[in-house]
């Protein structure tokens, strides 16, 4: 079975701890192929369907300079649409190549309305006619952990959004300690958090002497550099990236190893009570509830509906089992309240 290291690109095969031997969550309800958020063939698209030429590729990812070099040294599609980036200068520094603030900024006010519907949010390394991914085998942390539908519901989700944490102080870290043995007098835009220059607004890149402060000797080097930069992280050695990723990185892959835990062996909780705050809409025999994500509805027939109502909170969940057993002559196996729990219909 695929272990957590197999999802990342190569460049981490030698770099990522022990832990992330462990098996990778399986989420084969994200059929990514023929996408399980698309309305399938004839079908009239609903508001909830993502386009079939987006698919959830409605984000703009932020590389980190080691994986844009490792992009570059692949050739091919990816390659010459990231050259186009670096042309433009937009997001475009010794660190990163970022998506634009502007669209982060429309991105956060957006995304409950247009992700998955909107072209204007389409991902730049998104190659429409055939609705693949360009740069898939270097992808960065968000896209490679994001899933629209978990197996083993919020449990797993909260598992790869632990993964993805930790992923990404990573990449934060490893591209900063490439910058500081490459470009050291590398300069910052200081650009604050949250914020627009004017350049921003109009979708222009930064003035000629900030972008050449930014990049000093680097300044139309800039391929140059990330490559060098992919080179640099690739040597690093297991001691390099306990040094590098400090203290916050040992917590945060502390994080990823409970969530992943607790994701592959739930516990069921002693009491249990229906979830207050579920969406519920009724449908064929029964009810329709969407609850840790809107992507992930969940369909209960109208006796397991009623079963779900048992469940007070108050109640011991054995007692709620045996009233059910006595007065109903109705099991409930421990793998349907888990997987009630794990969704989060039962909380
Ligand atoms: S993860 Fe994305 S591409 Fe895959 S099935 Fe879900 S929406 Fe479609
Ligand atoms: S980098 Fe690839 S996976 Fe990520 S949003 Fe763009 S096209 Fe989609």
């Amino acid at each position: 079975m695929p272990t957590v290291r197999s999802v990342f690109p190569p460049v981490y095969d030698r770099l990522l701890p022990p832990e992330l031997d462990r098996e990778a969550l399986a989420e084969p309800r994200a059929t990514c192929a023929e996408c399980a958020m698309c309305p399938k063939p004839g079908a009239i698209a609903g508001t909830d369907h993502f386009q079939p030429d987006l698919k959830c590729c409605t984000f703009h990812p932020t590389l980190p300079n080691y994986l844009a070099g490792a992009i570059l040294a692949d050739g091919g599609e990816g390659a010459a649409r990231l050259r186009a980036k670096i042309a433009a200068r937009v997001g475009v520094s010794p660190w990163w190549l970022a998506s634009p603030r502007k669209y982060r900024l429309l991105l956060t006010a957006s995304q409950n309305a247009a992700f998955g519907k909107a072209p204007s949010l389409l991902c730049p390394y998104f190659e429409r006619t055939s609705a693949r991914c360009t740069i898939w085998r270097h992808r960065e942390a968000v896209c490679a952990t994001f899933f629209c539908k978990y197996e083993r519901g919020a449990v797993g989700r909260a598992s790869w959004k632990a993964l993805q944490g930790y992923i990404t102080h990573l990449e934060m870290s490893f591209g900063e300690d490439a910058v500081r043995a490459l470009a050291p007098d590398a300069v910052p835009e200081g650009v604050k958090p949250g914020t627009l220059t004017r350049e921003d607004l109009e979708d222009r890149p930064p003035g000629d002497e900030t972008y050449a402060k930014m990049w000093g000797p680097w300044a139309g080097r800039e391929e140059e550099l990330y490559r060098a930069a992919h080179a640099h992280v690739g040597a690093l050695s297991g001691d390099d990236v306990s040094r590098i990723s400090g203290d916050r990185g040992a917590e945060l892959l502390a994080a990823f190893s409970a969530a992943h835990d607790e994701a592959v062996a739930p516990v069921l909780r002693a009491t249990l009570r229906k979830n207050p705050d579920m969406d519920e809409s009724p449908a064929d025999g029964g009810v329709t509830v969407a609850t840790y994500s809107s992507y992930d509805p969940v369909h209960l027939t109208a006796d397991l509906w009623a079963i779900v109502g048992l469940f007070d909170g108050a109640s011991p969940v054995a007692d709620v089992r045996a009233r059910l057993r006595t007065e109903h002559d109705v099991v409930v196996p421990d793998e349907l309240l888990l997987e009630l729990q794990n969704r989060r219909v039962l909380t």
